[in-house]
C-alpha cells in the first residue's frame, strides 16, 4: 500500500506562536502509521519545531541546495536540514522554479542531495493554464519527470506532488476529472522511470481546503495532499489529516 501523506508547505507565513499551536496539536493527533503528516516552515522556524514537534508530526523544508556545502549565500543544504530533523523537503515548487529560474537539472541535483542525506523529496510537478489549454499538459509533466532517468536518484525514496499552477492560490483546485487524468498520466510516466512507480506516493496540490478535501481524498491515485494556505491554521490542518487518514 502506498503511503498517504498531508503536507503544509507555510510559504514565507508562520510565526514562532504558530509553531506552538502546532506544538500543541503535535501532542494530541493520532493517525494511522501509514499517514504522515508534514509540517514545511521557512527555514528559521526549523529549530523551533525540531524542539517543540511530538514525532507524530514530522519537519519539512521548503527547498535545499543542490550541494552539501560552500559559497551558496543565502542557500540552505540537506545536510542542515538533516541536522533539523527534517524526513522531508519540498524541491522544484513553481514558486521556487518561477522566483529563483530554477530549472529541471537544478531540481534533480536537489533531489539527490536530499537523498544522500536520508531526506525524502517532495518533487513539485505542474504546468501553466495555457500549457493545459493549448493541450500539453502531458508533455510538461513528462519533461518535469524526465530528470527521474538519472539512474543515480532513488525512486524508492521520493514523493511527486502534482500541483497544476493555475489553482495554486487560487482559491478553486483542479476538477476530480482532470486531477484522475493526470495522476493515472503520472503513474504510467512513473513505470516506464522507476521499478517501484506503484509504490511512490504522489500528491495533489492546488487551493486544497477543509471543504473540498474528502473527495479529492478518495480519488484514484491521489495519495495525498501538498497543501499551503489550508495548512496555516491548526483546525483546518487537522481535517486534511483526518480525512486522508479516514481512507485507510
Ligand atoms: C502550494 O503552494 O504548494 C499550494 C498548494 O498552495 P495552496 O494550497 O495555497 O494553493
Amino acid at each position: 500500500m502506498v503511503k498517504k501523506i498531508v503536507a503544509g508547505n507555510w510559504k514565507m507565513n508562520g510565526s514562532p506562536q504558530d509553531i506552538q499551536s502546532f506544538a500543541h496539536y503535535s501532542q494530541i493527533l493520532t493517525k494511522p502509521d501509514q499517514l504522515d503528516a508534514i509540517i514545511c516552515p521557512p527555514f528559521p522556524l526549523l529549530g523551533e519545531a525540531k524542539q517543540s514537534f511530538h514525532e507524530q508530526l514530522l519537519i519539512g523544508a521548503q527547498d535545499c541546495h543542490g550541494e552539501l556545502a560552500g559559497a551558496h549565500t543565502g542557500d540552505v543544504s540537506a545536510q542542515l536540514l538533516q541536522q533539523m530533523c527534517c524526513s522531508y523537503v519540498i524541491v522544484g515548487h513553481s514558486e521556487r522554479r518561477q522566483d529563483h529560474a530554477e530549472t529541471d537539472v537544478m531540481v534533480g541535483r536537489k533531489i539527490l542531495a536530499a537523498q544522500e542525506l536520508g531526506i525524502t523529496p517532495i518533487f513539485c510537478i505542474g504546468e501553466q493554464m495555457d500549457q493545459r489549454r493549448a493541450g500539453r499538459w502531458g508533455d510538461v509533466l513528462a519533461q518535469q519527470l524526465s530528470i527521474l532517468r538519472d539512474e543515480k536518484i532513488d525512486a524508492g525514496m521520493l514523493v511527486v506532488a502534482y500541483e497544476p499552477i493555475w489553482a495554486i492560490g487560487s482559491g478553486a483546485r483542479a476538477e476530480n476529472n482532470d486531477i484522475v487524468e493526470a495522476h493515472g498520466f503520472i503513474r504510467a510516466q512513473l513505470a516506464s522511470l522507476a521499478n517501484n512507480a506503484s509504490k511512490i506516493a504522489i500528491l495533489y496540490g492546488g487551493s486544497v481546503k477543509p471543504d473540498n478535501v474528502v473527495e479529492l481524498s478518495q480519488l484514484a491515485d491521489v495519495d495525498g495532499a501538498l497543501v499551503g494556505g489550508a495548512s496555516l491554521k491548526v483546525e483546518d490542518f487537522s481535517q486534511l489529516v483526518e480525512a486522508f487518514g479516514a481512507t485507510l
